[in-house]
């Protein structure tokens, strides 16, 4: 795809948290970590589905998506015209970007959603690189649990 525009906001539906969530419980200790699918319109990120994929790395302080996995769910992607929006990981400590990440945001400048595990609140926060820094990214969560029909 073309250069990624500087997003001000990431809008995702209450299912995809709660998702992150199990997921983020299901590996612990490990980083959990995935992909989101979605549209850019053309300063947000919708979201439409997050992919979990094996952390590659095996690690509880960092995370590697696996490339197979990316790959087949890249391809998918593209066949249902959806777009890598996001990338998503979980930290032992809080929601910020580590200096391991930053590279990898640099390379890979969708939106990146942390999810914190110290606290007891959910802790989520969304980043992007662009020109050179990194900017926050505004998090907006839509109830679609009934419109999906769950
Ligand atoms: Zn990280």
């Amino acid at each position: 795809m073309l250069a990624i525009p500087k997003i001000r906001k990431i809008v995702l539906r209450n299912e995809h948290v709660r998702m992150m969530l199990e997921e983020v419980h299901r590996v612990y200790p490990q980083e959990a970590c995935g992909v989101i699918l979605g549209q850019f319109e053309p300063d947000i990120a919708r979201a439409q589905e997050v992919v979990f994929t094996r952390n590659a790395a095996d690690s509880s302080v960092r995370f590697v998506v696996d490339a197979e996995e990316l790959y087949r769910i890249l391809v998918r992607a593209e066949d249902e015209g959806k777009d890598m929006v996001g990338i998503f990981h979980s930290h032992p400590t809080t929601a910020v970007p580590s200096g391991v990440d930053q590279p990898f945001m640099e390379i890979n400048p969708v939106v990146w959603v942390i999810l914190g595990t110290l606290s007891e609140k959910i802790d989520i926060s969304a980043y992007q690189w662009f020109d050179n820094a990194i900017y926050p990214v505004e998090i907006v969560i839509e109830n679609l649990e009934e419109d999906i029909g769950k």
